[in-house]
C-alpha cells in the first residue's frame, strides 16, 4: 500500500446489523460524507454477526430495508457483500475485499459508533483493521469512549485529526462529533413488538416494508 498523498476522495463503510436501519444511522452517515468529503458511504449489513445472536429478521430483509432507506441519496450505498459470503461476517474480510476493489491509494474509512468501539478488542484480527482502513468513531448519545485499558491505549496511539489521517489511505483513528440522535434499532423493535408506532424514527418506505412483511411483531 502506498504511503501518502492520495487525491482520490475517501470511501466510508458503516457495518451493522441494521435491524432495522433508522435515522440515527442515516443522518450520521450523511453528515460524515459531508464532514470528511467522502465520495460515498457504504452501509454494509452483517449477515452472520460474530458477537451477537443472529437476528430473527433475515439478512435479506435487513439489506432490503437499507436499500430502500438510501434510495435517492447517491452518496449512500447499500453494500450487501457480507450476504454473499459463507460463515461469520468478519469486518476484516470485508475491508480486505474493499481495498482490493478500490486499489491501494484511496482512503477507506470504517465508521462505527462509540458503543461498537468499546468492544473492538473482541473483533476477529482487530489490530489489523488499521492496516486496511482508518477507523472513524462517531459519538452516540449515552456512550463514552473508554478512558483506560487496551482499547483506550489503542485509541490514543492512533488518533489523528481528520485532515492528517486522510492524507493516507489507512491507519488513523478519527473521532467525530455529529448530531446526536438517540435512536436505536432495539427501541424500534420494542415499540413495534408492543404494537406502538415507530413513525419518524426511520424512513417511511422502511416502515411500509416492515408492515408488509410483518416483521418485528
Ligand atoms: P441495536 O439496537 O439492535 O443494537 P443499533 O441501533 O445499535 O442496533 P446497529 O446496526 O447495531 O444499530 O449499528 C450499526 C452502527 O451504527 C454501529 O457502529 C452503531 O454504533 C451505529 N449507530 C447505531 N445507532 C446510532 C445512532 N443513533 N447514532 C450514531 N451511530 C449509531
Amino acid at each position: 500500500m502506498s504511503a501518502a498523498g492520495t487525491s482520490l476522495p475517501p470511501v466510508g463503510v458503516l457495518g451493522g446489523t441494521f435491524n432495522p436501519v433508522h435515522y440515527g444511522h442515516l443522518r450520521s452517515a450523511l453528515e460524515l460524507v459531508e464532514r470528511l468529503q467522502l465520495q460515498q458511504l457504504r452501509l454494509m449489513p452483517c449477515a452472520v454477526p460474530p458477537h451477537r445472536e443472529a437476528p430473527a429478521c433475515s439478512a435479506q430483509h435487513r439489506a432490503a430495508m437499507v436499500g430502500l432507506a438510501v434510495a435517492g441519496e447517491p452518496r449512500l450505498i447499500c453494500d450487501s457483500r457480507e450476504l454473499q459470503r459463507k460463515g461469520k461476517s468478519y469486518t476484516i474480510d470485508s475491508l480486505i475485499e474493499l481495498r482490493d476493489e478500490l486499489g491501494a491509494d484511496p482512503g477507506l474509512c470504517l465508521v462505527m459508533g462509540c458503543d461498537a468501539v468499546l468492544a473492538i478488542d473482541t473483533w476477529h484480527r482487530w489490530r489489523e483493521l488499521l492496516d486496511w482502513a482508518h477507523i472513524v468513531v462517531i459519538a452516540r448519545p449515552g456512550w463514552h469512549l473508554p478512558q483506560s485499558g487496551t482499547v483506550a491505549r489503542w485509541l490514543a496511539g492512533h488518533q489523528l485529526p481528520a485532515a492528517a489521517a486522510l492524507d493516507r489511505p489507512a491507519g488513523g483513528i478519527i473521532v467525530e462529533e455529529l448530531r446526536p440522535l438517540a435512536i436505536s434499532a432495539t427501541e424500534i423493535r420494542d415499540l413495534l413488538a408492543a404494537g406502538r408506532s415507530a413513525r419518524y424514527l426511520l424512513p417511511e418506505p422502511v416502515l411500509d416494508y416492515i408492515e408488509s412483511h410483518q416483521l418485528y411483531q
